[in-house]
Parts: C-alpha cells; structure tokens; sequence
C-alpha cells in the first residue's frame, strides 16, 4: 500500500503523532527525519514540516519524490482573521494562497508567476473526510484534551470553519498587519506559514492534498501569549484526535 503524508508544523504535534504511531522506521533525508509507520493500519510517513514556505515545500517534494506518498494532510496551528474565530476552533482549508506574494506589475497581487492563478485549491474529496473526522472531534474534545484545558482556554464549543487560508513567511503578530491582512484578503479565515506552499507543489505533482488548523492566536498584538502551552495541551491533541478518526474510518 503506498503511504500517507502526514505533515506536523511544530515539534509537539510530530511527537503527538509519533506516539499515535507505530514506528517502524527512521529515514533522514535532506536534514529531515521522516517517520515510516502504520496507524490504524495504513502505512504512514510523519514529518516535521519545519516552518515557513521553502522549508515546507521541500518537505513535501521529499516526502512525494522519496517517499512515494499518494495524498498528503497538514496538521498545526494558525492565527484566526475571519469574523468569529475564536482560539479553539479549527480551520479546514478549501483553499490558499500566499499574502506575501506580489509580482506586481509583471503578474496581479498574488497570482504566482506563470501559474496564471493565485488560489491553490484543497481535495475535495480528502478535506470531506477530514471534514468529518474534525466535526466528531469538535463535538466533544474533553476526552481529548482533558477538563482543566477545556476550563483553560475556553474550549466550551469549539467549531469548525471552511474556506480561505493565507500563508506567508511572517508570524502576523500585530493588529496593524492583521487589519491590513484583512483588508488585502478579506475573504481569508487564517493566517499561517506553510500551507499554500505545500498546496503547491501537491498541485504540480497532482497529489490530493488537506489541511487542518487549529486557531492558536488572533494574528493580533496577543498573538504570542500562551502559544507554546497551547500547542501542547490543547492544538497536537486535536491534530491527533482528528487524524486517528479520519485514518480509523475504512
Ligand atoms: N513563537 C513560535 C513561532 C512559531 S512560528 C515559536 O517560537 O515556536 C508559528 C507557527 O504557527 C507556524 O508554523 C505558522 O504556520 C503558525 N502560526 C500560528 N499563528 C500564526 C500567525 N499569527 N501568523 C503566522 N503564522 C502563524
């Protein structure tokens, strides 16, 4: 069977699923170690994603070129832009695309060069599955990231959101870039590092690809309160949890 891609964007969330995992091989590639598995039965490769657009893309070029993955999901954590998002709730990617990137006047704002697009759509049919998995989790995350975290971060009823992510090669931690952010993308629902990236290159490969971010931050002048504790307790849980209910689904 060929394997899944599984990519974890901060180190918590790669042991999170490390431990879910069982571990049958470490292979180092390209300064990466790359994680041979089987969870609920289906071969999987773990990786550290690693964090901004370059590192992430060569991730995903080494996990399709020598790992031979057949659909890749991202899993981490992201600054909540949209209307309603709250620190707790999870983003599904229907799309990306990079903040960042700007060839103007050669090409319009954010369109890549010789693309002629600037939106990287998700699978439909992957982010469907993930979509359920995420939906059951959501439902009741208590069993999976304890009751003192529930209580701490004001997990009462997290929800699921669908749409737009942005990635750029910036931690947006400001509320003047966040407002801006919101102004150039209105339609986007979060911000992160890595995904339109790995939508990228799963789009030259023509390789199904899914994301899952759960909301760490509002991408405002907060942004980094409480970050790291979140990730542990409360975002690698959640990836875990997400990606156990999707892979245990035949
Ligand atoms: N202070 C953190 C920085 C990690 S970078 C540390 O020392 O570890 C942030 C990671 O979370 C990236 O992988 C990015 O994709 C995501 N992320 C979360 N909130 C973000 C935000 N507000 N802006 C950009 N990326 C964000």
């Amino acid at each position: 069977m060929t394997p899944i891609g599984i990519m974890s964007a901060m180190h918590e969330e790669l042991a999170a699923v490390l431990q879910a995992l069982s571990v049958e091989r470490r292979v180092h590639v390209a300064g990466r170690d790359f994680w041979h598995g089987h969870w609920h039965g289906r071969p999987v490769v773990a990786v550290l994603s690693r964090i901004g657009k370059v590192a992430a893309a060569t991730t995903a070029t080494a996990l399709i070129e020598r790992f031979g993955v057949d659909q890749l999901v991202f899993t981490g954590v992201a600054g909540g832009l949209g209307p309603g998002l709250k620190v707790g709730d999870v983003v599904l990617a229907r799309s990306f695309v990079q903040h960042d990137m700007d060839a103007s006047p050669l090409f319009p704002r954010h369109e890549v060069p010789l693309y002629g697009r600037s939106h990287f759509e998700t699978d439909a049919g992957l982010s469907d599955a993930l979509q359920r998995a995420a939906q059951d989790v959501l439902a009741d995350v208590a069993p999976h990231v304890g009751s003192e975290a529930v209580a701490e971060f004001a997990l009462q009823s997290p929800r699921l959101h669908e749409g737009l992510i942005a990635s750029g090669d910036r931690f947006v931690s400001t509320t003047f870039e966040r407002r801006n952010l919101q102004q150039i993308l209105p339609e986007a629902l979060a911000v992160e590092m890595e995904g339109a990236a790995v939508a990228q290159v799963c789009a030259d490969y023509g390789l199904p690809f899914a994301a899952l971010r759960t909301i760490s931050d509002r991408a405002d002048d907060d942004a980094h309160a409480d970050f790291s504790r979140f990730i542990k307790h409360v975002a690698s849980r959640y990836s875990v949890a997400m990606l156990s209910q999707w892979l245990k689904k035949p």
